[in-house]
C-alpha cells in the first residue's frame, strides 16, 4: 500500500466534481445538457485551486465548518448567519459564506454572459460543499491543531479509495465513472433539499433570524459528518474506510444536486440574481438610508470580484484602510469587495475583518460587534442590501 499522501494523487475535489457531473449523465438528469465538454474541464480545473497557496479564498482555517470540536462537544451556530463557525472561530469567512457568494456569483457571471468565470465560481461553490461533507472540516480538526496527523491520514487515505478503486491507478476519467456508476447504484440524490438556495437570512419577531436552506443544508451535512469523528481520529482502518466511503458519496450527491440547482435557477427568471445591467440601490440594512440617489451597477470581474459603480463613473469601493467610501473614478482607488450572503453584503476589504469602518457622508459609523459572539463578525457585514427598485421613503447618504 502506497504512502497515506493524498498529494500523490489528483485531488479528490476534482474527482469529486468529474463523478457528479458523470452521475448527473448516467442518470439522465436534464441539467447535464446545460454543462458542455469545455465546461467540465473549467470546473474540474477550478475544483482544488481554493487550497492553493495565495488563492484568494485560502487561508489558515477558512474551510473548517466546525459543527463540534475534536472532543466532540456540540458547538453553537451563528445568530444571525445561521451557519457554525470557520477553524479560526470565526462564523465569517467560512465555507457556508463563501459557497453561498460563489453560488451566486456564478449564476450572475453566466447570465452576463461570462461562462468560463461562471463555471469557475460554480466549481469553487463545489469545493466548499465538498469540505463541509468532509469529517475532519466539520469537527475542527484543523491541519495546525494537533489532529493535523488524523486529518492528512483521512485526506490521504480518501485519495487512496478514490483514485484506486480496485488498488490499482485508474484513469481520472474512469476513477471518477466508476464512482459515478457506484453512486448511482446505492445513493440517492438530495434534489429536493436545494431548492430556494437564493433565500438569505431574514429577521422575523422577537430578534430571531430565520435562515435560508442553504444554511440548513450545510448545518445538516456537517452534524451528519460530526458522527465520523471517531473513525478519522481512531485507528480502526475497516471503520476510516468505511467513512471515507460513505462521505466521498454523500459529496457526489450534493455536488450533483448543486449543479442541478443551478441548471435549475439559471431558468428562473423571478430569482433576485444580480444582472450586470440592472439598476440596483444599496440600501442600509434596518434603516431608511440609501447610500445614493443614483442607482448602481454591477461589474463583475474574471477573478470574481464585483464593483458598485453609478454610470457617472463614481463607484463604491472598500478601501484599503478598510472604509467604505463612495469616489470618483479620478481618485485612482481600485480596491473591490466581495459579495457575500445577498440581499445582504459581506465586506471583506482585503479579508480584513477587524478594521472594517463605515464613512458614510463624512461620518464615521459606528461598527458593532454582535454581542456575546466571538470572533469577528461586525454588524457591519451584514447591514447592506440590493434593491431593484428605489424606494419612496428614502434618505440619501450620498445625493
Ligand atoms: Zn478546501
Amino acid at each position: 500500500m502506497a504512502k497515506l499522501d493524498k498529494h500523490l494523487y489528483p485531488s479528490v475535489h476534482c474527482g469529486i466534481v468529474r463523478a457528479a457531473l458523470l452521475l448527473l449523465e448516467q442518470t439522465s438528469h436534464p441539467a447535464s445538457k446545460r454543462f458542455s465538454a469545455g465546461d467540465a474541464e473549467a470546473m474540474i480545473g477550478e475544483a482544488a485551486a481554493p487550497d492553493k497557496l495565495g488563492d484568494r479564498q485560502q487561508g489558515r482555517g477558512l474551510h473548517y465548518y466546525c459543527a463540534v470540536r475534536p472532543d466532540g462537544t456540540a458547538l453553537g451556530t451563528h445568530p444571525v448567519l445561521g451557519g457554525y463557525c470557520n477553524g479560526k472561530g470565526a462564523p465569517s469567512p467560512s465555507p457556508l459564506t463563501m459557497l453561498d457568494a460563489e453560488y451566486r456569483a456564478a449564476l450572475a457571471l453566466y447570465r452576463a454572459g461570462k461562462y468560463y468565470p461562471a463555471m469557475k465560481s460554480l466549481s469553487r461553490a463545489l469545493h466548499f460543499l465538498a469540505d463541509i461533507c468532509c469529517p475532519p472540516h466539520s469537527c475542527g480538526l484543523t491541519y495546525f491543531s494537533r489532529y493535523g496527523a488524523a486529518h492528512r491520514r483521512y485526506e490521504g487515505r480518501a485519495a487512496e479509495i478514490f483514485w484506486m478503486p480496485e488498488g490499482t491507478q485508474v484513469s481520472e476519467y474512469t476513477a471518477a465513472a466508476d464512482w459515478a456508476k457506484r453512486t448511482a447504484e446505492t445513493q440517492s440524490i438530495p434534489f429536493d433539499a436545494y431548492t430556494g438556495l437564493l433565500k438569505g437570512s431574514r429577521p422575523v419577531s422577537g430578534g430571531e433570524w430565520e435562515h435560508g436552506s442553504l444554511t440548513e443544508i450545510c448545518n445538516v451535512l456537517a452534524l451528519s459528518g460530526a458522527e465520523h469523528l471517531s473513525a478519522v481520529i481512531d485507528d480502526d482502518e475497516v471503520v476510516r474506510d468505511q467513512s471515507i466511503t460513505e462521505r466521498l458519496y454523500c459529496s457526489i450527491v450534493n455536488c450533483a444536486a448543486l449543479l442541478a440547482a443551478f441548471d435549475r435557477d439559471l431558468d428562473d427568471r423571478a430569482l433576485p440574481v444580480w444582472e450586470e445591467r440592472h439598476p440596483y440601490w444599496l440600501k442600509c440594512f434596518g434603516t431608511a438610508f440609501l447610500v445614493s440617489e443614483d442607482p448602481l451597477y454591477l461589474l463583475f470581474e474574471e477573478d470574481g470580484t464585483v464593483t458598485l459603480s453609478t454610470l457617472e463613473g463614481a463607484y463604491l469601493a472598500v478601501g484599503k484602510l478598510g472604509r467604505v467610501v463612495l469616489t470618483d473614478l479620478t481618485a485612482g482607488l481600485e480596491t473591490h469587495f466581495r459579495f457575500g450572503r445577498e440581499p445582504l453584503l459581506t465586506l471583506y476589504p482585503g479579508g480584513d475583518q477587524d478594521h472594517l469602518v463605515a464613512q458614510l457622508r463624512g461620518q464615521l459609523h459606528s461598527i458593532r460587534r454582535i454581542p456575546a459572539w466571538p470572533g469577528s463578525l461586525f454588524q457591519s457585514q451584514v447591514s447592506f442590501v440590493l434593491l431593484n427598485q428605489k424606494p419612496e421613503k428614502a434618505k440619501f447618504i450620498f445625493s
